[in-house]
């Protein structure tokens, strides 16, 4: 039986910091959700950035390769964010820091976006705007990324960009208090909590 494959994660409360913790060049292709097409699909069906119906379709219609190649142009986007939020996380963005956006800026100019009016309600009275895209080729799975990933840029307060204290995630801290220390309380925060007993719990030296 093959191993269970350690399933994504999506703690950071802000798309683009997910895709960034979606994995790294150092990892293996188990850990990198970004290291084949077919991983990158698997992994933009569990975030919920693109429609499971257009994600099937690519699935079918598309010849690996392309798939692999788009992975690939989503892992260098991902190494480029990475360095980054690293050199600017903490601090306010400042005019400076808005260089050096040519990678994104070329995936965004591709974009299919367009609006419809829809009524989502079954009775019909709020009337809202819609925003919907045109999947017209495998390199349309990275727009959406690519919008994540500058609305993390342009939406984000830096100052509140912070990495988890017991592993290397990264997360949005929201809290009033701005007091989150870990990627989940489940994993990490429990982890770190129990250490502390045990080391409380240790007797006296001597
Ligand atoms: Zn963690």
């Amino acid at each position: 039986m093959a191993p269970v494959k350690p399933a994504a994660r999506f703690i950071a409360d802000c798309n683009g910091l997910d895709f960034l913790n979606s994995g790294n060049r150092s990892q293996s292709i188990e850990l990198d959700w970004l290291a084949s097409g077919e991983r990158l699909i698997s992994w933009l069906e569990q975030c919920g950035l693109v429609p499971r119906e257009v994600l099937r379709q690519m699935r079918s219609n598309t010849e690996q390769k392309a798939l692999d190649r788009v992975a690939s142009r989503a892992r260098e986007l991902r190494e480029w964010l990475r360095g980054f939020v690293n050199q600017r996380c903490g601090r306010p963005l400042v005019g400076v820091d808005i260089s050096n956006l040519k990678l994104l800026n070329d995936i965004l100019v591709g974009d299919e976006q367009y609006y419809q009016v829809v009524a989502p309600e079954l009775d019909g009275s709020v009337l809202t705007l819609q925003s919907l895209r045109r999947w017209v080729a495998p390199e349309s799975l990275l727009r959406p990324i690519a919008e994540a990933v500058a609305k993390l840029i342009c939406e984000t307060d830096f100052t509140q960009i912070r990495t988890c204290e017991g592993c290397s995630l990264m997360f949005v801290d929201r809290t009033r208090r701005q007091a989150r220390k870990w990627c989940s309380m489940s994993t990490c925060g429990n982890r770190a909590k129990q250490a502390a007993h045990r080391s409380r719990r240790k007797p006296p030296p001597g």
